[in-house]
């Protein structure tokens, strides 16, 4: 049998007491390691990450605990080829797709220790400046931030074992609040690793950082009124949430990403093989093709006018073409294999569902799998589907296929674009292409309330945008509605998920007096 991960709660590791649940390599189909949390004691692992975890750092201030986040990216940092092993082995991603998750989570944590450094010897920050309450100026209102007095609980998706921990938890740590994080059991293990490497270092105080792999159970129960939840993954499992007691009676903080039809609009007046045209189709490729399209942020539809819907449809079929699938390990493979056989089930019945309805413009069967068996791994070429018939094809603006799928979408003109953009009822990122610079501003504005992010791709940024959907710890990350509503990120913002807002109204003096305790 394979060895089984401990869990690392209340100051210590603990083996679940049940067989475990096998996490296996998704090309091979080998048993890699189980995980198990059958029998912990979660309400002494809650108390000792709230209570022992939570008093160690807040009794740092800002520019001490953004000195432990160093310390921890440079733990990181030294054990990244396991990390890259052990995504190869459980993501089945090549490395490539591996840098995205693991280096995109050193770097985010790099980011946030360099943003806390400058917050300094502080315990608790002002939000903007007093302002008096009457016409006595000597009575006035100040509002401060202070570190909530409860844990943070992450529940995370499968597509980024690294990078989902540590775009949380750096904010959180940064904030004084401890972790404990629940990964997705297919792609646990690099999330326990990370966490093993952490703490075998001792860098964090006791009680800061905890991992439990296996079952949810018993999980959102323990949460209290001062804790908050993150959750990433499927909008079911989202509703779930929402109704549960600790969201809905104790008014547990949660955020939330779900689902996301995110989609990638050319604008009007971009001739086929103009330089716009050239970095849409550029982009659309990559996007469907990193991470095997799992990337929450990925391009699901490619919105064209109806004359360019025939170049478009060639020249991105033209570069899914070339895409090589496979077995990661083999240099000659692009794109990797999805996480699991659920994963491809899953896949696989999202792309008959839409092709029963719409057109198949790039059929990802055509692709061969190099070095891997058909049978076994759960590898799944590029498609790219495709409509004319934009409004009347509904499931295209419903139905998320998480693997490497996208769906060309032909519009009448830009406001038919920008409404079919919004027919995603919200999404984590928009991005758009264009030359005009005033045009893409005004369509940027118009997308702003239905998208977390939009990311405008214009010839002059062509060497240097940072990517349709790639998520930076500068800007912010989530979107309304069916992306769950949530915000991550967006730089120091991130710490207000993590702290919680007071008005202290009080005499001058008072109010000048908190700085005594900065
Ligand atoms: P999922 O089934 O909802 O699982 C997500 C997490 O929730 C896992 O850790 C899972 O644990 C846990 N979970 C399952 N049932 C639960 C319950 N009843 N109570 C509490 N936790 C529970 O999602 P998935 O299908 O694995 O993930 C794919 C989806 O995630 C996609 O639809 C994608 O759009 C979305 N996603 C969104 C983002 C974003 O940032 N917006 C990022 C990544 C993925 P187990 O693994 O142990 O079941």
């Amino acid at each position: 049998m394979s060895e089984l991960l401990c869990n690392f709660v209340a100051g210590r590791w603990q083996a679940g007491s049940g067989p475990g649940t096998a996490l296996l390599d998704p090309v091979l189909g080998d048993e890699l390691v189980r995980v198990d949390a059958t029998g912990l004691d979660l309400d002494a692992a809650f108390a000792f990450a709230r209570e022992t975890g939570g008093a160690a750092l807040r009794a740092l201030r800002y520019a001490q605990r953004a000195a432990l986040l160093e310390q921890v990216a440079a733990v990181l940092q030294a054990n990244r080829d396991a990390y890259y092993a052990i995504s190869t082995a459980n993501s089945g991603t090549v490395k490539a797709d591996t840098a995205v998750d693991v280096d995109g989570a050193i770097y985010t944590v790099n980011t946030f220790a360099r943003l806390g450094g400058a917050l300094g010897e502080r315990h608790w920050l002002d939000d903007g400046d007093a302002v008096r309450l009457g016409k006595d100026p000597a009575f006035q209102s100040r509002h401060v931030m202070v570190p909530t007095e409860g844990l943070a609980l992450f529940i995370n998706a499968f597509n980024f074992p690294a990078w989902g921990l540590w775009e949380k938890a750096a904010p959180a740590l940064l904030s004084g609040v401890p972790v404990i994080v629940k990964p997705a059991t297919a792609t646990a293990w690099l999330t326990q690793r990370m966490v093993r490497d952490v703490v075998d270092a001792g860098v964090l105080p006791p009680g800061a950082l905890s991992v439990i792999c296996g079952s949810s159970a018993g999980l959102l129960e323990r949460l209290q009124p001062f804790d908050v939840l993150s959750f990433t993954g499927s909008a079911e499992t989202a509703a779930l949430i929402r109704r549960h007691a600790a969201v809905a009676e104790r008014s547990v903080r949660v955020n939330i990403e779900a689902d996301s039809l995110n989609s990638a609009l050319l604008l009007p007046g971009e001739a086929p093989g103009s330089e716009a045209f050239e970095l849409l189709v550029k982009e659309v490729a990559r996007e469907m093709t990193v991470k095997s399209g799992q990337k929450c942020t990925a391009i699901r539809r490619v919105l064209v006018p109806e004359a360019m819907y025939p170049a478009v449809a060639e020249a991105v079929s033209a570069r899914l073409a070339k895409t090589t699938v496979g077995n990661p390990r083999n240099d000659a493979v692009r794109m990797g294999s999805l996480v699991s056989r659920a994963q491809l089930a899953s896949v696989r019945e999202g792309l008959a569902r839409l092709g029963a309805v719409i057109e198949t413009l790039h059929d990802g069967a055509r692709h061969a799998l190099v070095d891997a068996d058909p049978a076994v791994a759960c590898c799944v070429g590029p498609t790219l589907l495709g409509t004319r018939d934009a409004d009347g094809a509904s499931l295209v603006h419903d139905l998320e296929v998480f693997g490497p799928v996208a769906t060309l979408v032909a519009y009448r003109d830009l406001p038919h674009a920008l409404a079919l953009a919004r027919r995603g009822q919200g999404s984590l990122v928009a991005s758009l292409y264009g030359s005009d610079a005033a045009a893409l501003a005004h369509a940027s504005l118009a997308l702003a309330g239905s998208h977390g992010r939009v990311h405008v791709v214009s010839p002059d940024v062509a060497a240097s945008h940072s990517g349709h959907g790639n998520v930076m710890p500068q800007s912010l990350h989530g979107g309304p509605g069916r992306a769950g509503g949530g915000e991550e990120l967006g730089g120091l913002r991130a710490l207000n998920f993590y702290h919680r807002r007071a008005a202290v109204q009080a005499g001058s003096n008072v109010l000048a007096a908190m700085e005594t305790r900065p």
